[in-house]
């Protein structure tokens, strides 16, 4: 599997599990406590209803919001040390992941670049355990992903590479190439897999600032318990509920964060750049970040896009470009040795790769067929290098203003 590949795919399985484990388990349980405390301020709201005159209801309603209001910042409280724990053994676990799956697409990049010469073994990534992990409900264990290729010891990779001397290419390529694959490999064993402990601080203070926010919202609404009656008890309710959305985003995003700067720290430790990678069925503006390359300590470019107007114009350390992107960066180099039988490097495979995506409208059906049809037009107008069938095809969609339906398993 080619170190492209291996990034793709391994982020649309691994990480997300992470992701989605981290989010699942940092809110869980929050909703049915708040449903509780609702159930229980509703039957308390009836029979105060059904037996207080008048005059006493504003002293009854007050009674009730008080009593909800210490409620839910009990139940906030504890949502909050748990998403807190969640959250911080997430970040440790995804940073790790980054580091694993960056070194395995390393190492992949040096079987890549050295086929038949000198021979590397790509470790499979296992998802690391999540340290501290709290208490939370089992569920089933989600089928193994397959390993990214054989290998036929444990120790994750790193083993000197054999020299395939059937087929000997000139001696000093082979020692060249060696060289450079010993140096590259033995690289990553000196790759640190702790995340720095801000990363970990960080998303402790993101999650506390959420609960802090939704609790402080349903105090000052209980204040009006007494005037406006069991609505801002509800309102109350509704505000400590959405302390759950507030949460997984936080989560899902430091997750994804996480990851981004495990990878960065073996880009930054082999001393090499990066590349940025977007799914296939990536936006019209990821897109025209695939295959972007960067040295080391430089930014990609803003105001990239595949449309007339970019999403951002901002310069970027990496990937998210937008809530909810699913790119993220690979280590690479234009130092390291140029793809062995002369076919073309990563980075223009991946941009060769989304110019195709997009002429044949590989889009989520989140985004507008519209824009997809116009960034197919407006690649056309600038002549890519593909296939003429490609480019006839896409003709054929712009002309007719959609694009046929993607055959299954695209
Ligand atoms: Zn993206």
């Amino acid at each position: 599997m080619s170190q492209a590949e291996l990034a793709a795919g391994v982020h649309a399985d691994q990480l997300a599990q992470v992701e989605e484990d981290a989010a699942t388990d940092a809110t869980d349980g929050l909703g049915a406590e708040l449903a509780a405390v609702l159930a229980a301020a509703t039957a308390a709201w009836v029979t105060a209803a059904e037996s207080v005159s008048a005059l006493a209801a504003p002293a009854r309603a007050a009674a009730i919001g008080s009593r909800v209001g210490a409620e839910l910042a009990r139940v906030l409280d504890g949502s909050r040390r748990r998403a807190r724990l969640v959250a911080a053994g997430s970040v440790v676990q995804a940073y790790r992941l980054g580091v694993a799956q960056a070194g395995a697409e390393v190492t992949a990049a040096v079987a890549e670049l050295t086929p038949a010469r000198v021979r590397v073994d790509v470790p499979a990534v296992q998802v690391p355990p999540r340290p501290d992990r709290p208490r939370v409900p089992a569920r089933p264990p989600r089928p193994a992903p397959e390993p990214a290729a054989a290998h036929d010891d444990d120790d994750g990779g790193g083993e000197l590479p054999d020299v395939d001397i059937d087929d000997p290419p000139a001696e000093d390529t082979i020692v060249r190439l060696d060289v450079w694959a010993r140096t590259v490999l033995d690289g990553l064993d000196d790759i640190d897999d702790s995340p720095p402990d801000d990363l970990v601080d960080e998303v402790a203070g993101r999650v506390d600032e959420v609960h802090r926010d939704r609790a402080e919202q349903a105090r000052e609404t209980l204040r009006g318990t007494d005037t406006v009656g069991f609505p801002a008890v509800a309102a109350a309710v509704r505000h400590a509920q959405s302390a759950g959305a507030g949460t997984e985003r936080v989560v899902r995003t430091a997750v994804n964060d996480a990851a981004g700067q495990g990878a960065e720290q073996v880009a930054e430790t082999l001393g090499v750049g990066r590349v940025w990678i977007a799914e296939r069925t990536g936006c019209r503006h990821c897109l025209a970040y695939s295959g972007q390359t960067v040295e080391p300590g430089e930014q990609f470019p803003g105001g990239l896009s595949f449309d007339v107007r970019p999403f951002s114009t901002a310069a970027l350390d990496g990937p998210p470009l937008h809530p909810n992107c699913r790119c993220r960066t690979s280590p690479w180099s234009w130092a390291w040795p140029r793809p062995p039988d002369g076919s073309i490097t990563m980075p223009t495979a991946l941009r060769r790769e989304a110019q195709r995506s997009i002429l044949r409208g590989h889009a989520l059906p989140s985004e507008p067929r519209s824009a997809r049809i116009r960034a197919a037009d407006r690649l056309l107008d600038a002549g890519p290098p593909l296939p003429r069938s490609v480019l006839a095809a896409a003709e054929r969609a712009v002309a007719a203003g959609r694009f046929p339906p993607v055959p299954a398993g695209l």
